[in-house]
């Protein structure tokens, strides 16, 4: 157990949380009235921040993460590489020919940031003489305190971008992408009378799941420590069938984990609520509160770098890779995801009223409309080199993109269609008048779980995400792609001359148009996969093919036409995930290559001199025995030996290749799929006969039982 644990047992949780948050309630207290307000409505709002207000307030965020300790500020930022970025300077300041140090922060250290940024990745956006990159304050996430044995930083979440403003992290185009769909959505409200509304937000609550295995069994695995997965490794007898894990008593090692992470994400404002035994032994998972997309993108990039920090306390690994272990459950990242007016009424809850059901029909079919027109975009946003694994085996949803609602909501949506008027007594006053519309009182939908876009009852659940991503990205693309179809509605709309009449005619044609993206029924099937193709829903089943789809003419006229990326910056991220792709598989191939040359076909001499030995002693003793057994495991080891030394020539050659096509990314990206990857399956294939045949006391390395059963 961790120190720190210790001290969590007497704490109330109402203290704990939001401890180490600048937010509003601190805010409140420590800023002049005036500067509160300002601020508070740039917040709200999006006005400009003056730089009078930007000192009162960098002020007192120093005051007040100096009385809590901290000695540093960090912009803290999510570069394109996935990750986090920080460079921390010191509030410390010595006027010239001072012998005295005052404590500094500036409005202008708040607002912007200058990091040298040449070595994170661009694509080509910002060439590396100009290296500067700006880091700008986003006042929408609040600034929050790290901390831990090594001190106390300040963290100001801020937005990156290059000297020519394009968007260089995962945060700017996703603000970009909240202001569009907000946009769009306000335009419908309007339609429907609502004049308040000033805002529309997006809620994103996203699942983590997570593996933890013991550390001193991680460090064993060269695999785990430089890929995050396990690239060997036979099935062991027992896993997941027997559904014992799910929702199972915690360990006691493993609830300490979580107890403390619980208490660390509240103290920094992460509304961490649900946590449990996942499906596969040694899996996990954690759930927040949601929050609008923006903070919980920045909180769900927190709760992972608290995760492996605080199993590494506990002497535990955690793992984040979609596919640690073969053959069993991988891990997701459910992210779900509703729109929300500033006023607090959920876009997707069905109303009690005819027209309220008409406005929530129209938002329902919008995302119908959006899913369907833009399903290899949605799939390519939730694309990397790990979910190539998961996607479409065992628990994840197929990589065909389809959305489930549930029998009511299909049959209200066939209703629709076909203009039929349901009489329901909804026991108020009928003041709109949509002559076709069926009046419904939805139950709570029923549970899909084979779904990858499942409407939830008020809100919908992407369940493709991978686990090591960052939410950014799948939630920039689906609220862009949602904003189109709502601005293309509202353009119909609002031209209407009878506005009930062109509600059903639009609704109808939409659910004419894209029902044949709705699917009920089992996603894990063969025969979906089939029907998917007659309906002409695309299964684009890799990350490399899914990636084109950032670049296709439509995609660039949806994403400039809304402000979100320009077309250079699509360009950049698409080289950057190729790039990605390439790095990862490289990485892979090599770690592969040295635990074969250096662990595993080492070990399997020894394995087979030893049964060679004995034989040969065994013969030489002339006792009558039968040799059966020992030849045939020779026999077993050598062939399987003998293969997998040609394998992973094969492979050394396919790694020199796909190194010699730099510089030709695409070439590069297609060869390490087609050749690299496929050639190390075969590697493991073999090796993973090996380790069936080799006495256990002879591999060199941690097997699966050892791993998922390890804590
Ligand atoms: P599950 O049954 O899939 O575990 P839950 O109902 O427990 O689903 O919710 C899962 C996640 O969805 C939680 O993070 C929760 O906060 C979030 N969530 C609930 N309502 C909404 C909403 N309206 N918008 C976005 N996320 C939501
Ligand atoms: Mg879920």
């Amino acid at each position: 157990m961790s120190d720190t644990m210790e001290c969590y047992r007497d704490m109330d949780l109402r203290e704990v949380f939001g401890r180490h948050v600048f937010c509003d309630s601190v805010m409140r207290e420590r800023l002049p009235r005036e500067t509160y307000r300002a601020l508070h409505k740039t917040i709200q709002e999006g006005t400009r921040l003056e730089t009078e207000v930007a000192n009162v307030v960098a002020h007192a965020m120093m005051e007040w993460a100096i009385e809590h300790g901290a000695t540093h500020y960090t912009h803290w930022f999510q570069p394109l590489n996935g990750f986090t970025a920080e460079k921390h300077d010191s509030f410390l300041s010595v006027p010239f020919g001072a012998d005295k140090a005052i404590a500094e922060f500036s409005g202008k250290e708040l607002i912007k940031g200058e990091p040298d940024a040449s070595s994170f990745p661009s694509g080509g956006l910002r060439a590396t003489f100009e290296a500067r990159g700006y880091t700008a304050w986003d006042c929408t996430s609040p600034a929050f305190l790290k901390e831990d044995s090594s001190g106390v930083t300040l963290c100001i979440p801020t937005a990156f971008c290059s000297y020519n403003g394009e968007a260089l992290d995962k945060k700017t185009p996703l603000l970009r992408s909240v202001e569009a769909i907000s946009k769009q959505a306000i335009r419908i409200l309007r339609l429907f009378g609502d004049e308040e509304t000033k805002r529309v937000n997006v809620c994103c609550g996203p699942e983590q799941e997570y593996f933890l295995i013991d550390k001193e069994m991680f460090k064993k695995r060269p695999d785990l420590v430089f890929t995050g997965r396990t690239l060997f490794g036979c099935k062991p007898p027992k896993t997941q069938e027997m559904d014992d894990h799910y929702f199972g008593t915690l360990k006691e090692r493993v609830s300490a984990f979580m107890k403390e992470l619980d208490f660390e994400l509240w103290k920094v404002g992460v509304m961490a609520k649900t946590k449990h035994n996942e499906a596969a032994p040694a899996q996990h998972e954690l759930a927040p509160i949601f929050d609008t997309v923006n903070i919980a993108t920045d909180h769900n990039q927190l709760t992972m770098e608290l995760m492996k920090k605080i199993a590494d306390r506990h002497g535990m690994a955690c793992l984040l890779h979609e596919k640690p272990f073969a053959g069993i459950n991988g891990s997701g990242k459910h992210n779900n995801w509703s729109l929300s007016t500033d006023g607090g009424t959920n876009l997707f809850n069905p109303g009690k009223t005819p027209r309220e059901n008409a406005q929530f029909l129209i938002f329902l079919c919008a995302v119908l409309k959006a899913i369907d027109e833009h399903a290899e975009l949605i799939r390519a946003s939730a694309a990397n080199a790990g979910n190539d694994y998961r996607l479409g085996a065992l628990e994840a949803p197929p990589a065909i993109i389809s959305v489930f609602l549930g029998d009511e909501l299909a049959e209200v949506l066939d209703e629709v269609e076909k203009g039929i008027k349901r009489d329901v007594n909804f026991g108020g006053k009928m003041d709109f008048g949509v002559p076709t519309l069926p009046a419904f009182q939805l139950d709570k939908t029923d549970r899909n779980r084979t779904s990858p876009f499942a409407f939830t009852g008020n809100k919908f659940e992407f369940r493709m995400v991978p686990s090591s991503a960052s939410v950014a990205g799948p939630n920039t693309v689906l609220n862009t792609v949602v904003a189109d179809a709502l601005c293309e509605i509202a353009d119909e709309l609002e031209g209407a001359k009878d506005f009930g009449k062109a509600v059903s005619s639009v609704l109808s044609k939409l659910v004419k148009k894209h029902k044949r993206v709705i699917f009920d029924g089992n996603g894990y099937g063969e025969e979906w996969v089939k029907e998917a193709e007659k309906r002409g829903l695309p299964n684009v089943t890799n990350s490399v093919d899914s990636y084109a789809a950032f670049i296709k003419d439509e995609s660039v006229r949806v994403f400039e036409k809304h402000h979100v990326y320009t077309k250079a910056e699509l360009d950049s991220r698409y080289e950057i995930k190729m790039e990605k792709y390439i790095k990862i598989n490289t990485i892979e191939a090599h770690t592969m290559l040295e635990m074969c040359r250096k662990q595993i076909m080492p070990a399997v001499m020894s394995y087979s001199d030893h049964v060679a030995k004995t034989i040969v002693h065994l013969k030489a003793t002339g006792i009558p025995v039968d040799m059966q057994t020992n030849e045939e495991t020779l026999l077993c080891v050598t062939r399987n030996l003998a293969k997998l030394n040609s394998t992973v020539k094969k492979l050394e050659r396919a790694v020199e290749r796909a190194a010699g096509l730099e510089g030709d990314f695409v070439k590069a990206a297609h060869f390490m799929r087609d050749s690299v990857v496929a050639t190390m399956q075969e590697v493991r294939k073999y090796a993973d006969s090996l380790e069936m045949c080799v006495g256990k006391e002879y591999w060199p390395i941690p097997t699966y039982s050892d791993l998922i059963y390890s804590v």
